[in-house]
């Protein structure tokens, strides 16, 4: 049975990775498969991984209906055996809807990779519908780890290098705050609730009340 799976974990957790992976494989099964991005860092129409690794995909903006996207594509008579969404928490809950239509209508499945939260820990709405709709929810094994070392559940935004938690879900840069000096880390939600970025860990050494260290 084909299915939506949704991949989700943080910044970081090799997500871009584990979707080029994917392609990989399938493509060496002579599947074809359609690749979705949306605001990739490689830039429009671009899935890449921080390893290095990048392929081409369709830039999937706002509006864009991909099941009709499918259909068109398999009408002109090309291949698709699959699909591949990365930065799906980006996507409008009715793309995600979609997504479930091709699995469903085209037999197809459907294999979305995102990030479950903002950095004010709130679902991002793509994010919230795959959940709704997903027919499998997977966390990435490849986990990111705190400064602190422990497992890194949540993004943190830093806007030129102080940590906010309040702030626009998506940010595009602009004139008056260009995009460089907004940053992103991922930190375990106890760092992310302190606002202890790595950077704010090693400022506040000197002050042990503020982050408790076990001494035995
Ligand atoms: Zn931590």
């Amino acid at each position: 049975m084909p299915e939506l799976v949704f991949f989700s974990g943080t910044m970081d957790c090799g997500k871009s990775t584990l979707a080029l992976q994917i392609a990989h494989n399938r493509d060496a099964r002579g599947l074809q498969g359609v690749i979705f991005t949306r605001d990739d860092r490689a830039g429009e129409g671009k899935l890449s991984s921080r390893l290095g690794l990048v392929t081409e995909a369709v830039e999937a903006p706002e509006g864009m209906d991909l099941y009709a996207y499918v259909v068109a594509q398999l009408s002109k008579g090309g291949k698709a055996d699959y699909v591949i969404v990365d930065e799906a928490q980006f996507l409008e809950p009715d793309q995600i809807d979609q997504l479930a239509r091709i699995v469903d209508d085209l037999d197809m499945d459907v294999f979305a990779f995102g990030i479950t939260t903002d950095f004010r820990t709130k679902l991002f709405p793509g994010s919230q519908r795959l959940i709704e709709l997903a027919d499998r929810l997977e966390q990435l094994q490849v986990e990111a780890l705190c400064w602190c070392g422990a497992r890194a559940t949540h993004n943190a935004r830093t806007v030129g290098g102080e940590m906010v938690v309040e702030g626009a879900q998506v940010v595009v840069g602009d004139v008056n705050r260009p995009a460089e000096e907004i940053g992103y880390e991922v930190l375990c939600r106890r760092h992310h609730r302190r606002r202890m970025t790595s950077a704010a860990s090693r400022a506040g050494s000197l002050s042990p009340d503020v982050l408790p260290v076990a001494s035995s």
